[in-house]
């Protein structure tokens, strides 16, 4: 790994820079997960991207992406984070499915789904958990059977977050009624508008909406929407689930930032806080950027051809509860003040802080839960016997 930016990175860092200067709107859009209104703010968002080619720098260009590698992909996601851009509404689609498609996909697929999701004309969510099967997803039980050229699909699926507005899900399905545990199972596309898909809202504690329930109830859609063969959905779901905990999902910069508004934040109070919070200000700063470099490394590797293995684990649980220590910091510095939500009218800026101490908490549970992380790292990291 060499720490130098080249002259290339430097000029490219430049350049999405000066683009995003001229295009970030100048106001926060309204939360995708509490409207349709702020959904559809946030997908005029992406079209503007897709129209500048920023949808997804690293996807060839024929897929509306620049084919520029990891590392340009890193700066790109620094300069968009410094520049407070909103957030990815579609990155269910382009850094779960995207990346995955394009490793197990065939071209008539790629075709069919890569561009519509680059541009956001098509935003999708993840329909993987179950009632039964969360952190246990081996035991799912929503079927897919072969007829003729079709899948009917039956079955109920949680937790499924932006649902409620999105247009397409990628679910896993047991296609063979007699498989057990992780075989059988096969990864299949569907339209949340298509006849026999009820989506249902779950309201959270603060009153967005952010989660849907998906009934599933003998939903016709082609074969051709399988990813991969029959029977093995497993393993490319692991394959999507390495990139959802190991690099795509969570990018540093999205931390980095964090940590340099939170140094801010504790300079403008040093004197009205206890002297500890400033260690752990300055162990969040640290921990920010160890995992930014911890992250070049990876896309380093990758870029030399190796794979996201179980290491995915380990940055999935350092970059959750980096997050809630970060904000649980910042916290300690605003004191009472912090308790003001963000349609306080003083709350100003504080509000936000509160806001992503809420979403930090969820960190260890999505893309796994942090306690199944730690077996994984037991077990195929350190040799360890099942517990
Ligand atoms: C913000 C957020 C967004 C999400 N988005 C999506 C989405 O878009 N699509 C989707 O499909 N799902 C989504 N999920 C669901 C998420 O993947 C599951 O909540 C998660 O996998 C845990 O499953 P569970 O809720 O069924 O908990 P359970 O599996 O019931 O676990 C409950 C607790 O027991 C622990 N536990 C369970 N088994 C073991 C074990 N063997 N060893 C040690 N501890 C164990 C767990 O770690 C957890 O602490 C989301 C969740 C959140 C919080």
């Amino acid at each position: 790994m060499d720490l130098d930016y080249t002259d290339e990175q430097q000029a490219f860092r430049q350049e999405v820079r000066s683009w995003l200067e001229k295009h970030v709107p100048g106001k926060p859009l309204p939360s995708f997960d509490a409207s349709r209104e702020g959904f559809e703010a946030h997908r005029a968002w992406e079209r503007v991207l897709a129209e500048g080619r920023w949808g997804m720098v690293t996807w060839p260009e024929s897929y509306g992406g620049r084919g520029l590698d990891l590392i340009q992909w890193l700066i790109f996601e620094e300069e968009y984070y410094r520049a407070g851009a909103p957030l990815r509404v579609n990155q269910n689609g382009i850094f779960l499915l995207g990346p995955t498609l394009m490793e197990y996909g065939t071209d008539e697929q790629k075709a069919r789904f890569l561009t519509s999701m680059a541009s956001g004309d098509e935003i999708w969510a993840q329909a993987w958990s179950e009632p039964q099967a969360g952190s246990d997803l081996a035991s799912v039980r929503a079927t897919a059977v072969l007829e003729g050229d079709e899948y009917v699909l039956k079955g109920h699926k949680i937790w499924s977050s932006r649902a409620v507005f999105a247009d397409w899900a990628f679910g896993l399905f047991r296609t063979d009624p007699a498989s057990q545990r992780h075989k059988g199972l096969s990864l299949i596309f569907f339209p949340l508008n298509a006849s026999g898909v009820r989506v249902q809202a779950i309201p959270q504690i603060d009153g967005e909406t952010g989660f849907a329930e998906i009934f599933l109830d003998d939903v016709r859609v082609p074969a051709f929407n399988r990813l991969g063969g029959e029977g093995e959905g497993w393993n490319i779901c692991m394959a999507t689930a390495g990139f959802e905990r190991g690099l795509m999902l969570r990018s540093p910069a999205r931390f980095q930032v964090a940590a340099r508004k939170l140094v801010e934040l504790y300079k403008a109070h040093e004197a009205e806080v206890e002297p500890t919070v400033k260690a752990a200000v300055l162990q969040s700063w640290m921990d920010a950027e160890a995992y930014a470099l911890s992250i070049y490394a990876t896309a380093s590797r990758l870029a030399a051809g190796g794979h996201i293995g179980a290491e995915a684990s380990t940055n999935k649980i350092f970059w959750s509860e980096m997050d809630i220590a970060m904000h649980k910091a910042a916290l300690s510095i605003l004191g009472a003040r912090a308790e003001l939500l963000r349609s306080a009218p003083e709350a100003g800026d504080i509000g936000r802080w509160l806001d992503g101490y809420f979403f930090s908490l969820a960190g260890p549970i999505y893309a796994g839960s942090n306690e199944i992380q730690r077996n994984i790292i037991a077990e195929r990291m350190l040799g360890l016997p099942r517990a």
